[in-house]
Parts: C-alpha cells; sequence; structure tokens
C-alpha cells in the first residue's frame, strides 16, 4: 500500500513538472486550463453535476490569489480547499469525496457539511419551546446529533447567486421538518476574501419561535489529504474553559477551567500529546471531542477561536467566529471506512474538526447562551479559516 503511494506520488510529481516545463512557453490560453485541471486535481466536475430529490447539484469553485475552494450545493459541502505550504506547492487541506453519490452513499454523513437546523446534541431528542414540548429523532445513541438523521447536510441548496469569489446558497426548512418548530429560511454565503481567508457567514429567519444553530463540518488535515494523522499538529485553543460531557458526550452543564487538564492549549500543544490521557472526558470522547469557550466572550464580533499548524506543510490556518463555542473534534471516530477524493481513506485521527457553534445541547442548559430565534430577529453568524505558512 505504501510502496502504490509512494509511485502514485513520484507520477505525480512527475506530471506536474512536465507541466510546470509546458508552462513558460505555451500561451495564457492554455496555461488557465492547466490551472483548471492542476486545481481539480482529483475532484471530476462531472461527477458532482447530477440531479438529487429532483434539484440541480454541481461543483462550484471560489479563488483568490493563493487559495482555491470547491463546494458543492449538495449539503453545501466544502469538498476540498487548497493553500500553498511553505514550499509553495498546494496542499488541499479538506478531506472530501470525489462525487455526490459517495457522499450520499456515506457511511460518514457530515464530510465538509453545513450542519443545521441545530449543530452538536440534544440530550434524548427534546427540547420544549414556550412550554411545549417538540423532539427531534434520535440518531446518536439516545441523542439528537446536527440536527437530526436527516440534517442539513443532505439537502440540495438553492444557488442564489455566484461568482469566482462568493457563493450564495439558501434553503427554506419547513415548518416541523425533523421535528422542529417554524419555517426556517437560511441562507449561507462563502466568501473568499483577502488575504487567503474563507468567511463563512449564516443567516436565517423564522415565522415561529425556534431553536437554531449552523456551523460547517469540515474535516482539515492541513499536511494534506491522505497525509496521515493529524496528532502533531500544533494546536492553540483560545479557551479557558470546556463543557464537561457524560459518557453520551451530553454536557453536564459545568464549564470546566481547561487549567491542569489535557485540555488546555492556550499554549501551543501537538493534538496527540495528551490524547490518550488517563482522563474521564477524553475517556468518554475516545480523545476530544468537546466544545470549549471562548475566552473572549465579546458578542457578535470576530475573535480568534484557534491557531493550528500542519507539522509537515507548515500550513497555518486560524480560525476566527462570532460563536461563543468550538467544538473541537480529533477524528476519533474515523476508521478507514470511507474512500477520499485522493484515492486515500478515512484513516483513524487523520482530520480534526473545529465547529464553531453555540454549547452543545443548548435548549436543556439553562446556563449556556440560548439559541431560540423568533419571528423578526434575524439570525447572523460569522466564522473565517485565513490561512498562511509558518
Ligand atoms: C461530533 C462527533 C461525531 C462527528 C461526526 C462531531 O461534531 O461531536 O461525536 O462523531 O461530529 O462526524
Amino acid at each position: 500500500m505504501k510502496l502504490k503511494l509512494f509511485a502514485l506520488s513520484i507520477l505525480l510529481t512527475v506530471v506536474f513538472s512536465c507541466k510546470q516545463e509546458k508552462k513558460q512557453d505555451q500561451p495564457e490560453q492554455e496555461e488557465a486550463t492547466e490551472v483548471m485541471e492542476a486545481r481539480a486535481g482529483n475532484l471530476n466536475a462531472g461527477a458532482f453535476d447530477t440531479i438529487v430529490d429532483g434539484d440541480q447539484v454541481k461543483l462550484y469553485w471560489l479563488k483568490n490569489d493563493d487559495i482555491e475552494v470547491a463546494i458543492t450545493n449538495y449539503g453545501g459541502r466544502i469538498v476540498g480547499l487548497f493553500t500553498p505550504d511553505t514550499k509553495g506547492d498546494r496542499v488541499d487541506v479538506v478531506i472530501g469525496r470525489g462525487s455526490v453519490k459517495e457522499y450520499i452513499d456515506g457511511p460518514e454523513s457530515y464530510f465538509g457539511a453545513l450542519i443545521g437546523r441545530v449543530g452538536n446534541r440534544i440530550a434524548g431528542g427534546k427540547f420544549d419551546i414556550d412550554g411545549k414540548n417538540y423532539s427531534v429523532e434520535t440518531n446518536n445513541g439516545k441523542n439528537a446529533l446536527h440536527g437530526g438523521p436527516n440534517g442539513f447536510q443532505d439537502k440540495v441548496w438553492k444557488v442564489q447567486s455566484s461568482n469566482d469569489t462568493t457563493l450564495v446558497l439558501n434553503y427554506l426548512s419547513e415548518d416541523m421538518e425533523e421535528g422542529f418548530p417554524g419555517a426556517l429560511d437560511a441562507k449561507v454565503t462563502y466568501h473568499l476574501i483577502k488575504p487567503n481567508t474563507l468567511r463563512i457567514e449564516y443567516e436565517a429567519v423564522t415565522d415561529k419561535p425556534t431553536i437554531v444553530n449552523l456551523t460547517n463540518h469540515a474535516y482539515f488535515n492541513l499536511n494534506g489529504e491522505g497525509s496521515g494523522n493529524i496528532l502533531d499538529h500544533e494546536m492553540i485553543l483560545y479557551a479557558d474553559k470546556f463543557t464537561p460531557v457524560d459518557e453520551t458526550l451530553i454536557p453536564t452543564g459545568e464549564l470546566k477551567e481547561v487549567k491542569n487538564t489535557p485540555f488546555d492549549f492556550i499554549e501551543p500543544h501537538r493534538i496527540g500529546e495528551r490524547i490518550e490521557a488517563e482522563d474521564t472526558q477524553i475517556k468518554y470522547g475516545g480523545g476530544y471531542d468537546h466544545n470549549f469557550v471562548l475566552s473572549d466572550e465579546t458578542n457578535n464580533s470576530l475573535k480568534q477561536a484557534a491557531t493550528v499548524v500542519g507539522d509537515k506543510s507548515g500550513v497555518v490556518m486560524e480560525v476566527f467566529t462570532t460563536e461563543p463555542g468550538v467544538q473541537f473534534y480529533s477524528g476519533n471516530f474515523m476508521n478507514a471506512e470511507n474512500k477520499l477524493k485522493s484515492g486515500a481513506r478515512d484513516e483513524h485521527r487523520s482530520a480534526f474538526c473545529l465547529e464553531t457553534q453555540h454549547y452543545p445541547d443548548s435548549p436543556n442548559q439553562k446556563n449556556f447562551p440560548t439559541i431560540r430565534l423568533n419571528p423578526g430577529e434575524e439570525y447572523h453568524t460569522m466564522t473565517e479559516y485565513r490561512f498562511s505558512t509558518k
């Protein structure tokens, strides 16, 4: 297997350098085609051009000077994100699949996807609004995860507009869809801005009181998809507290200081450094699968949530968000069941997620910031992923 990968990488290097040589003496138009090919990598746009539930799905490319991102309106998924490493070579730092069919077939449901209507867990799938009980079908043991079994990740989002740097998606979630009250009109804007930043903006309005917690579930490997595990990535989380959980990953309600625990990422640490620590919380998560409470409590303004560095590539990703929390998931349940677009598999901990969000089980935790949205109010959150090199 290793030998095959090695041979493949040699072949790719040769092909790539041939293209580089060719570039020097060829006219501009062919160069553009080559750039298209190179950026597509193993991505076949045709495999994304299909009809799902009667609606058109496609692959969209956003590009600015140094980064490019491929997004499909099937679940608003980020399929790949290409950014230069320290040598100037392109690295695909978001893992994804090679076709819409593979995303539909699973088994992993959330690669790169928009998550809603309520990201993270709701205990027992039950909540109430103004004394009225509601329930979402459980899909994670006895809890509901990421908006229930048919969450936003599998919806075909309407493309409201698209150009080289911006993609605007819409989805109208019907009243009582997955058990949530109120028709929710959601709009998500992906925007590449300078320097080297992907900004995602989430907006929504409702016609009845409801609950909303939208996020994106990109799985990152800053050394590149298929480059091994992420245990040597170095990470800072700007969070002095986290929300401890029970064995089903529902918060206990406590906001616990990270100090003197494996959850202290205030100073940079390797992700793998304490991931096997003798610690009940680490045991419950099978590693990290916890919500971190961002230290900067400023509401509605962008604040830094994380800085992560790929140890082999030198790619640096800084995450900024208006949200109060971020779920750091270290890919503990990944087990090579899914083939990725590069041909590699989603090996154990070969990617990590930083899901900017309100805290898990917010509807049932009275001391957590609310995720309630009322008619007449506008839900608006923003997260930025800024890329550079070390
Ligand atoms: C959850 C994990 C879950 C993963 C699924 C994360 O947001 O916290 O427990 O396995 O999503 O992809």
